[in-house]
């Protein structure tokens, strides 16, 4: 005989959107819906008619704190009526943050014991709301700074009571330009990651002969250090890989950057292309500052930088490698960064190779 709460869980609950647990008044599950099933990797047959005890306590058990959380739950459950709240982190391969209601179905189930659990998940809205506050302190310190400079050079130049000779002139102008170029790739780059966090990153890609961007970005890379000497090591042969020239132009140009910022001391950075069955390797290397192993994955998260922007002497967003990341995601090709030998780091990318088939496929479309 289906009881009144099966119903109720036939009737709306299964498709509810947030993940939802129905137990009756002996305290046994009659319902997990499919949320719940997919959030906590559990099978909702198995757990019918079970003790709701034991399902705390086996969430419990896949819990990232170690508070007594089981018990909790229980106590929680026993004030449903109250619409009790609790905020959980629930360790799967990743780390959700979970918030949890409690609520009394008595209003509609005769039962006055008969309750429901409610979960939602919060890691996303928790994310954006800290990437939203790195991006106001990024834009409060990374453009404040050329602002400042910008403004205090044209002030200086305007001022009627000094005459500045042309040397000086030409100098503060110098000044103005290199920091309104900084506020330009700033902009550009908070476009670009608005743009990839709401997954409308476009690239066009085309048959493309690597050799030439190569060059010409290493070409503009020596123009602006002295410091640094480039040695570029390509194959005799290397095969056109399929990409958007200008969005591999803007990787090639972030990461040579990088090589130089995180190498003061100077040194030899090197490019080379390595070409597998289905892929060609990029890979740039310097003798620089190198990153710690435990740090090396998070390089490519928005915002992250190794030391603050406050305690080193380089200037940048942190922006730039989780753009690089996106848009050699969008390419299918992987990125990654790997310790070289003596010092320094090796930042390595794939693009895919164009082969003679997929010529013909998209010859045939065009
Ligand atoms: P930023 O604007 O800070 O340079 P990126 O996203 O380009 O941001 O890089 C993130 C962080 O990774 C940098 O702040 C730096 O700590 C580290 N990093 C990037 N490239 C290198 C490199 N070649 N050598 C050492 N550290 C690096």
């Amino acid at each position: 005989m289906p009881t009144q709460l099966d119903s109720l869980a036939a009737a709306g609950w299964l498709n509810f959107a947030d993940a939802v647990l129905l137990v009756d008044d002996a305290g046994q599950i009659v319902l997990l819906n499919r949320r719940a099933q997919e959030m906590f990797e559990m099978d909702a047959d198995a757990w019918r008619g079970a003790p709701a005890s034991d399902f705390y306590r086996a969430l419990a058990a896949r819990c990232a704190s170690d508070a007594d959380l089981a018990r909790q739950f229980e106590n929680h459950a026993q004030r449903a009526a109250e619409l009790p709240r609790l905020e959980f982190t629930l360790q799967t391969p990743t780390l959700r943050v979970l918030e949890t209601q409690w609520f009394c179905l008595a209003p509609i189930a005769p039962r006055a014991c008969a309750y429901g659990v409610m979960w939602r998940d919060l890691t996303r809205a928790q994310a954006t709301e800290q990437m939203q506050k790195q991006l106001l302190a990024t834009v409060s310190h990374e453009l404040r700074t050329p602002l400042a400079s910008i403004k205090g050079f044209a002030t200086t130049l305007l001022r009627q009571d000094v005459r500045w000779d042309d040397a000086t002139q030409r100098e503060f102008l110098r000044i103005i330009e290199e920091e309104s170029n900084r506020l330009e790739e700033l902009i550009d780059n908070l476009l670009d990651m608005s743009q990839m966090e709401a997954g409308a990153l476009r690239i066009q890609r085309e048959p493309v002969q690597l050799r030439g961007l190569l060059r010409e970005a290493v070409e503009n890379a020596q123009r602006r250090t002295e410091a640094h000497w480039f040695v570029v090591d390509l194959p005799s042969e290397l095969p056109r890989v399929w990409a958007d020239p200008r969005r591999i132009r803007q990787v090639l140009n972030n990461l040579l950057e990088n090589a130089i910022k995180y190498s003061p001391d100077g040194g030899e950075i090197s490019v080379r292309c390595e070409v597998e069955a289905t892929r060609v390797i990029v890979s740039i290397a310097d003798r620089g500052v190198g990153i710690p192993p435990a740090l090396r994955a998070r390089v490519f998260d928005p915002f992250f930088q190794v030391d603050g922007s406050s305690t080193r002497g380089v200037g940048g967003s942190g922006l730039g490698l989780a753009i690089v990341k996106g848009i050699i995601a969008a390419h299918h090709g992987a990125i990654w960064v790997e310790p070289m030998p003596e010092r320094g780091s090796v930042f390595r990318f794939t693009l895919p190779i164009v082969t003679d088939a997929a010529l013909t496929e998209t010859d045939k479309l065009a």
